[in-house]
């Protein structure tokens, strides 16, 4: 019998770069070609709505809110059922304790397809540990840049603001437009002191 060939595809960059896009265009490949998906999202993100994924362009696809801790891993098997193409969006909130890249890179290894979204840095420009090895075990990696809210360069980089000014405040605070924008490295501001999170 043919093995199929499974694969991690990672769709990376800042805020406002339509990586969410990017991961819907992807899944909806597949459903025009007549496959089943399941696409999950972390539940802590509770932005436009409960039973969906949306772009800020405000394309829609119906997601299963997960649990991105320990139960993580056997919530998602009760969900995929036979489905071998997945998706994961903002898989940056996943906590290391759900080892949720080991169980990606064995479903790949089991013939399944794994599309992920994921922030490449938080607003301190620091890297998030589960994008990083999420990466590091991606088949496919699509960069992608958003447009810097001062100057109109390349943005990779996701500024936290609080009364027009940059913000370093510890906690996530989920949000669009008005509270993060993207910047270029030069428009960036980076913290002045070390902050540990
Ligand atoms: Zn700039």
């Amino acid at each position: 019998m043919e093995r199929k060939v499974g694969k991690i595809v990672t769709i990376t960059g800042p805020m406002f770069s339509g990586k969410t896009s990017r991961l819907i265009e992807l899944l909806e490949r597949h459903m025009r070609a007549g496959r089943d998906i399941a696409l999950f999202k972390p539940n802590i993100d509770s932005r436009y709505s409960d039973n969906e994924v949306t772009s800020h362009k405000g394309i829609k696809m119906n997601a299963i809110k997960s649990p991105i801790g320990k139960d993580s891993i056997k919530f998602i098997k009760s969900r995929i059922n036979g489905i071998n193409i997945i998706g994961f969006d903002e898989i940056q909130f996943w906590k290391e304790s759900s080892h949720i890249d080991d169980f990606i890179d064995d479903l790949a290894f089991s013939g399944n397809i794994v599309y992920c979204s994921a922030l490449n840095r938080d607003h301190f420009g620091k890297p998030f540990l589960m994008t990083k090895k999420i990466m590091s075990i991606s088949d496919e990696i699509y960069s992608l840049t958003a447009v810097c809210s001062k100057c109109g360069e390349d943005a990779t980089f996701t500024q936290r603001i609080k009364n027009g000014k940059p913000d370093f405040g510890n906690l996530i605070e989920i949000g669009g437009k008005g509270l993060y924008e993207p910047r270029c490295r030069n428009c960036y501001v980076k913290p002045t002191r070390i902050i540990h999170l």
